[in-house]
């Protein structure tokens, strides 16, 4: 009976779950507040459902969007709370308000940052707003969130006190982002195009964005590297560093040598990416016999609870019940086996697919001149960059093109690594 008290409590999960999300809902709707407060806010004492200010907290928010109204920057504010110690958000909730893990409370920064900031500025809570349903669970048993369109949110209008003004608001939010869009004029400041592309292939650490302006140049001396290399960490990384030019140039000729395939070139590709993975007719006999063992699997699941009932209204005896039981179980175990197999050979199937929609937007291009955040991203998903390899007896690297060798990754949108697919050519 062991095995399938577990499917009756994935049952049961599954519906109770559906069950707290419907009352979620309805309170949602009604705007009644059933999240953790935010910043500036508590919950009434005598209505758990009611934002009140919250006295301690909301000065502060006030102070945000009154300085960030004025033209404050983001950064600029969380600098000046900082100067003036008070507690930030999350670190606030640790110490007066929810119950966290050791690990989450030490997660807790001291201190303000602009993103702190600017998602206060942003949350319309502060109108007297109620915004909830921006993210939802993937399942009930994933803790992973994923966001909700903005059409989709549940917005009620006027559930609690305002803590600001919509001129202040609106003033607010003119400002936002004003500050980003000056700061790059200045030329010290280096915004790295690769930021969550670049990744150390050692540690897989985020690759950042560093150097130095030395004799007024700037490119020669910008550098990402893996800084998970500090000292006082426990398993510190031997570190891996590119000269950022470098990188912008790799990817750049990468990019053009993609785009400068011909058309016959292309369709040698996806023609050998299909006979790898088979022929497209059984890809849609995957899908149908997919689909048909899902509306069995489904069907199980109704009837198992449908016996139970039947067995104890006294229409079915217990030992045919767990005959049919054992059997339905059985078969849920075969079906899902055969999902899963099916499963990955779908995947497959699909894969000439990603690497048509690939080539049709590399396509568009001509030729990459100069690398922007935007091309990069559309194309490239990740990149590795592994330590130089230095020539035997050399310890450091010179810089000309055949002093060093140096492995790098890119692992493009929809088809990952193509290197060994155009080194076939
Ligand atoms: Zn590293």
């Amino acid at each position: 009976m062991a095995p399938f008290q577990f499917a009756m409590n994935e049952v049961y999960l599954r519906d109770g779950s559906r069950k707290v999300k419907d009352v979620l809902k309805t309170k949602r709707n009604e705007g009644l507040y059933c999240a953790c407060p935010p910043y500036g806010y508590k919950k009434a004492p005598r209505n758990k459902n009611q934002l009140v200010p919250d006295e301690a907290t909301a000065p502060v928010v006030q102070r945000i969007f009154e300085a960030a109204a004025n033209g404050d920057s983001s950064r600029k504010i969380a600098e000046s709370l900082n100067r003036d110690g008070i507690i930030p958000p999350l670190k606030y909730r640790v110490l007066y308000r929810d119950e966290f893990s050791e690990e989450g409370a030490a997660r807790a920064s001291d201190f303000w940052n602009y993103t702190t900031v600017k998602r206060i500025l942003k949350n319309e809570v502060y109108l007297g707003h109620t915004v909830l349903g921006k993210t939802k669970k993937v399942s009930v048993k994933s803790k992973k969130k994923v966001p909700v369109p903005i059409s989709e949110w549940a917005v009620t209008e006027n559930t609690h006190e305002a803590l600001v003004s919509k001129e202040v608001f609106n003033a607010a939010r003119d400002n936002l982002g004003k500050g980003t869009r000056d700061f790059r004029q200045y030329d010290h400041v280096r915004k790295s195009i690769f930021s969550g592309i670049a990744y150390c292939a050692l540690c897989g650490h985020a690759l950042c964005s560093c150097g130095t302006v030395y004799k007024g140049e700037r490119n020669k001396y910008w550098y990402l590297s893996c800084i998970n290399k500090r000292k006082d960490i426990s398993r510190p990384c031997t570190g891996t560093r590119i000269r950022y030019a470098d990188l912008v140039s790799l990817v750049t000729d990468d990019l053009n040598s993609l785009i400068s395939l011909t058309d016959e070139q292309i369709d040698g590709i996806v023609k050998r990416v299909m006979r790898e993975e088979g022929s497209q007719s059984a890809a849609s006999a995957y899908k149908l016999r997919r689909e048909r063992l899902k509306d069995r699997l489904a069907v199980i699941d109704k009837i198992i609870p449908k016996l139970y009932a039947d067995n104890a209204e006294g229409r079915l005896e217990d030992d045919r019940l767990s005959r049919m039981v054992a059997d339905l179980q059985k078969e849920t175990q075969v079906l899902k086996a055969e999902l899963t197999d099916i499963g990955s050979e779908t995947l497959k199937t699909n894969k000439s697919d990603n690497y048509k929609m690939f080539f049709e937007l590399i396509k568009r291009y001509s030729h990459i001149e100069e690398l922007d955040r935007n091309t990069l991203a559309t194309f490239v998903e990740r990149i590795e960059v592994g330590p130089k390899i230095l020539p035997a007896g050399k310890k450091r690297a010179t810089h000309k093109p055949s002093a060093f060798e140096q492995p790098i990754r890119i692992f493009y949108k929809f088809v990952g690594e193509m290197s060994e697919i155009r080194e076939e050519r």
